[in-house]
């Protein structure tokens, strides 16, 4: 047992057995019973962004990407499990995504919520699980130690413990977490800014396909220092989802972003230039700002990263596990 639970609670984690087949880049709904759906591809504070009365994305809903987040589905059951990564502001949307893509017939039908940390993009969305909106019971919230306490210690997350409308399930480092028959979730530790919480990134081991999800990190030269390569963690799945949030220094005008905490697209360009273009194919961009060149399907940076090998993360590409 991998969890410490603060409310202890009779959820019971079904299983059941699949395979699921999928090119790197065949990103149609997936015909597979397990698998990866995208929920949200934009940094936390979407797009269009607050206060950006020119973003085209105001008047051409094509253009408007939500916060990022993933569901794990797995459809090999009677009832189809469901689990998040991220609790966005966009939840809303983003669930009833989830619901067209995968139904459930159970009320609001989340199975988890991981969360990766405290900043707003990531987690504010649980507000909507309150007693204001969808008043959920015992919907279960892994997050790592510093984040539950974040929860359980402060208004108004700490009504949604105290109601029971979420139930902290605690994890630690390295520690695997099985949901399902051949399905699992591992936490892992990631520097970037930790004003409230650490910050989490999770691999999703599939029955046939593994997941990195690292949507926030300060730079891989970071975590270099620590002795992570960020390339043997590539080596380690079958896709990466790796923080894009800027594409490179002058995105913002008027401002030296070179201390921003991200790794600039154009960096990890070079960075990953030399990989053998298998693993180059698993990198899926993930988590871009509103000014990043990446969300323009016509802009020659996005032509770039796709011509260099690398993939960029859509909302609603479903792979399959
Ligand atoms: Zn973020
Ligand atoms: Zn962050």
């Amino acid at each position: 047992m991998v969890f410490r639970w603060i409310i202890s609670t009779g959820a019971a984690l079904l299983f059941v057995a699949c395979s699921g087949v999928s090119d790197k880049t065949d990103t149609r709904a997936a015909q597979c019973d397990v698998s990866i759906l995208v929920l949200g591809v934009a940094q936390d504070g979407g797009k269009p962004q607050i206060a950006n009365p020119d973003d085209p994305a105001w008047v051409d809903p094509s253009l408007q990407r939500q916060a990022t987040s993933l569901a794990l589905i797995d459809r090999r059951n009677d009832k189809t499990q469901r689990w998040l990564f991220e609790a966005t502001p966009y939840i809303k949307e983003q669930l009833q995504r989830l619901d067209v893509t995968a139904p459930t017939d159970r009320k609001i039908g989340i199975d988890g919520i991981f969360l990766t940390h405290a900043h707003i993009g990531h987690y504010v969305g649980l507000m909507m699980l309150g007693h204001e909106s969808a008043g959920a019971q015992n919907i279960i919230t892994y997050a790592m130690p510093r984040m539950a306490d974040f929860l359980n210690e402060n208004g108004p997350w700490n009504q949604l413990v105290k109601y029971h409308n979420i139930l902290l399930a605690i994890m630690s480092e390295g520690e695997t977490e099985t949901l399902t028959e051949n399905l699992s979730v591992t936490p892992f530790l990631v520097p970037h800014r930790q004003e409230f919480s650490e910050v989490a990134g999770y691999q999703i081991q599939g029955p046939e396909k593994s997941v990195l999800f690292i949507p926030d990190i300060d730079s891989w030269e970071d975590w270099d220092k620590e002795g992570v390569r960020i390339e043997d963690k590539i080596a380690k799945v079958d896709i990466a989802y790796l923080d894009a949030t800027f594409f490179a220094n002058g995105e913002i005008p008027g401002r030296d972003m070179s201390g921003f905490p991200h790794p600039f697209v154009s960096h990890s360009m070079e960075r990953f230039a030399n990989l053998p273009p298998d693993e180059k194919a698993k990198i899926r961009f993930i988590h871009m700002n509103h000014t990043n060149p990446l969300h323009d399907p016509d802009s020659k940076e996005r032509k770039a990263v796709l011509k260099a090998g690398f993939n960029i993360a859509e909302e609603g590409e479903e792979l399959c596990l």
